[in-house]
């Protein structure tokens, strides 16, 4: 039976140094805030942006909410990031995706100074991924590579297959598995023969968007299975792994709630912390 990876546990462990290290900034008279904006009623945004809200809280970061009607344009929006933008007390911004359709998502994360890009989307801070100099990762794969770290799992010389090749989740992760020594794979919507490949995975990340896609006989006995898939079936959030069955032969697993989501949520907090620090320098 595969041990599971308490993504919550883990989590708890890292928001803990997050808040020492918060306290220990405001000893020095430096403060931490996060501004987050949220556009429209998406219900699965506004939990996103309140589970946000609550890390901060935990963590001693001031956050700031910014709630806009799902009417507001491009243009509005733009400007309330300017707004931000220039605002010195301001670390990190996060704009929560999806945006209504009418506004152009790249435009707006492209307006977002790279400095405060605490999501690290825009294209000056996916870029330096590949170089290894990054100011913050990705929230989720940054967040993986520490769940992996603390549970005692090496990617060095390791077959690491990611599913999935998203620029906030796919790609970035197998760079990061790469800058870990691993020998990495991508997959996607194109790949042949995929359970072959992911058969040769130790370290398997599952980032598709699709309930039950990982089935048992995809995975190499022993491996550590990663489940980024968040889908909701019958009002339940799983991930894309069939759960109960893949537990039986990988040797670790990350369940869905409580595995990839906590971290993701800690890595924010861990980004807003680290542009706290450099804009005091
Ligand atoms: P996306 O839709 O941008 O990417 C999905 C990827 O899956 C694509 O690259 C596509 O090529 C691949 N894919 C689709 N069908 C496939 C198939 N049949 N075979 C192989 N590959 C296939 O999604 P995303 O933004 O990368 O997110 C992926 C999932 O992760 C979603 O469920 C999302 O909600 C979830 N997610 C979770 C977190 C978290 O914190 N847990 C964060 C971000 C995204």
């Amino acid at each position: 039976m595969a041990r599971i990876i308490d993504g919550k546990a883990i989590s708890a462990e890292v928001r803990a140094e997050i808040k020492k290290d918060v306290a220990a900034l405001a000893e020095k008279g430096i403060k931490v805030r996060l501004a987050v904006v949220i556009v429209g009623d998406d219900p699965a945004s506004q939990i996103y942006v309140r589970n946000k809200k609550k890390a901060c809280d935990e963590t001693g970061i001031d956050s700031e909410i910014i709630a806009m009607p799902a009417e507001t344009t491009e243009e509005e929006l733009i400007s309330v990031l300017d707004g931000l933008n220039s605002r010195r007390e301001i670390n990190g911004i996060l704009v929560q995706l999806p945006l209504p359709k009418h506004i152009n998502e790249k435009n707006i994360i492209a307006h977002i100074d790279p400095k405060k890009d605490v999501d690290a989307f825009c294209d000056e801070n996916v870029g330096r991924i590949m170089t290894g100099k990054f100011s913050f990762l990705p929230c989720t794969p940054a967040g993986i590579i520490e769940l992996l770290h603390r549970s005692g799992i090496s990617a060095e010389g390791k077959e690491c297959v990611v599913i999935g090749r998203s620029n906030i989740v796919g790609k970035p992760m197998a760079i990061l598995l790469l800058h870990e020594n691993g020998t990495v794979t991508i997959c996607h919507s194109k790949t042949k023969n995929l359970s072959e490949v992911t058969r040769r995975a130790d370290i398997l990340v599952s980032a598709v968007g699709k309930a039950g896609f990982v089935t048992a006989d995809m995975v190499k006995p022993g491996a550590a299975v990663i489940d980024v898939g968040i889908n909701r079936v019958d009002g339940k959030v799983v991930g894309d792994v069939d759960f109960d069955a893949v537990s039986a032969v990988a040797g670790f697993i990350t369940p869905v709630p409580g595995g990839v989501g906590p971290m993701t949520v800690s890595m924010l907090m861990e980004n807003t912390l680290e542009a706290a620090w450099k804009a005091s320098r």
